[in-house]
């Protein structure tokens, strides 16, 4: 398949291409974090790992996720260090990747 896909992200509405040779999931979680990230520093969201708003206001005060420069809430953090959950288990990655579930 060589034709364009675009995928529009359903934090921010903002539209993206699928690239070729990487899977359309992988490059929506790529997209995902980097959008979502770049939204963080602009306002408080819920924590994209548990969904809840355990966010501290200061964005950069909370704990940053291994999966990439993406911020989640201390509780997350902490299940992090110890039991890191795949990506793919985020419940607002579960929410955008199975949106009928
Ligand atoms: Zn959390």
């Amino acid at each position: 398949m060589s034709q364009r896909r675009t995928c529009s992200c359903p934090v921010c509405g903002q539209d993206f291409a699928l690239k070729e040779g990487i899977s359309p999931e992988e490059y929506f979680i790529t997209g995902f974090i980097s959008l979502y990230a770049a939204r963080q520093k602009e306002e408080q969201l819920p924590c994209p790992c548990c969904g809840e708003n355990s966010m501290r206001s200061t964005v950069t005060s909370n704990a940053l996720s291994r999966h990439g420069d993406i911020y989640i809430c201390d509780a997350c953090g902490a299940e992090e260090a110890t039991c890191p959950k795949p990506i793919k288990e985020w419940v607002l990655m579960k929410a955008f990747l199975n949106p009928k579930n």
